[in-house]
């Protein structure tokens, strides 16, 4: 059976957010019928606002950051059961395409393709959740290989960040760049992926973990979670600042966490001898990067410069999930201090707002309260 519901949707790119009655499932075969017990609002979710969801028309069903109990199954769907409790993922590896035939599965190029049954209850139009998620609602339907269980000893108002910022920030550190043991590494943009990057260079053995925004309430924020260094980009220019940090040399790794073009160029120029630069960050589109690449002063080329693309960190979600909750448990990672405001579904704008003027870290909805 499907349910009357409520969810945030937004009708038109660039359009205001309406929280209202949805009807959602009866899940089809393969799919689970969720309800959320807590749901993020990621940066990605106000991408999606303004420029489409990755190819599904409007309106959209925001919210791709959730957790949730499991309520209905749909045919076919034998390693759920109802009450299970679950984090939603908007990758998963398709174990078909080239990458995942290769053995190579945090490489999938594939995306979540389909429609869920989930329409807007006043004119039935067909919501397409953002990322396939749509997790910013009372309940939700998603793929079963979306929900991944969880352990019991993490809150779900907790766990629900492992579906899109920490397993991002965290996975473009240990999955995407491999950051090593002694590692010096700066991180560009202190958001919630941005903290997570970091956490996931300390829990790496990273040696020097320099910080740059231009909030400084931000970079408070990353000496908690184990910054040694912190750069204000407003105040000076965070190239020269990491340089000299770095006694010139530049840092292994430099990652952005912004999606701003100007930082890949920077996070390029702050790396060192060999190093790896790497974009977190979904760019406007479009948009373009230049780079100095040879010249006296040195430049991508000359000092051998990688630069990588993560897409959502990289993730194998069945492994890295209960991996990044046991982390948790066992006091590495810091989910704990991400959340800085929780909120209810109806005040879900004034999230959007608060994520965009810097003033938190994660806005989680509960909805439970
Ligand atoms: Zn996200
Ligand atoms: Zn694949």
């Amino acid at each position: 059976m499907g349910r009357e519901a409520r969810g945030a949707i937004v009708d038109v790119a660039g359009g205001g957010i309406t929280v209202e009655p949805i009807l959602v499932g009866p899940p089809g075969p393969g799919e689970v019928l969720v309800r959320l017990v807590a749901s993020g609002v990621c940066h990605s979710d106000e991408w999606a606002r303004h420029n489409g969801n990755w190819g599904l028309p409007f309106p959209l069903l925001l919210g791709h950051e959730g957790a949730g109990v499991v309520e209905e199954m749909g045919e076919g769907v034998e390693d759920l059961s109802p009450g299970d409790r679950v984090v939603i993922a908007w990758a998963v590896p398709c174990g078909g395409c080239r990458a995942c035939r290769r053995g190579a599965p945090r490489k999938c190029a594939h995306q979540i393709s389909g429609q869920r049954p989930l329409r807007r209850a006043r004119d039935g139009a067909q919501l397409s959740g953002v990322l396939q998620c749509g997790t910013l609602a009372t309940h939700t339907v998603v793929l079963a290989s979306q929900a991944i269980a969880m352990p019991d000893e993490i809150p779900l108002e907790r766990a629900c960040q492992l579906g899109c910022g920490v397993s991002t920030g965290v996975g473009a550190a240990l999955q995407t760049a491999k950051v090593w043991p002694g590692a010096r590494v700066a991180v560009i943009g202190l958001g919630g992926v941005g903290l997570s990057t970091l956490q996931g260079a300390r829990i790496a053995g990273a040696e020097q973990l320099i910080a740059v925004d231009v909030v400084p309430a931000k970079l408070e924020w990353a000496k908690r979670m184990g910054a040694t260094d912190t750069v204000d980009a407003s105040a000076s220019d965070p190239v020269d600042c990491v340089l000299r940090l770095t006694s010139g040399d530049g840092v292994d790794f430099a990652f952005e966490a912004t999606g701003n073009p100007n930082c890949v160029r920077q996070a390029v120029e702050m790396a060192g001898f060999a190093g790896t630069a790497v974009a977190i960050g979904v760019p406007p589109v479009p948009s373009e990067v230049t780079l100095p690449w040879a010249g006296r002063d040195g430049g991508a080329y000359s000092r051998k410069v990688s630069l990588l693309v993560t897409d959502g960190g990289d993730p194998i979600p069945s492994e890295d999930f209960p991996e990044l909750a046991r982390r948790y448990r066992d006091g590495e990672l810091d989910l704990d201090g991400m959340v800085t405001r929780e909120l209810a579904l109806e005040d879900v704008e004034d999230a959007f707002r608060a994520m965009l003027a810097g003033e938190v870290i994660r806005s989680v909805v509960r909805f439970d309260s």
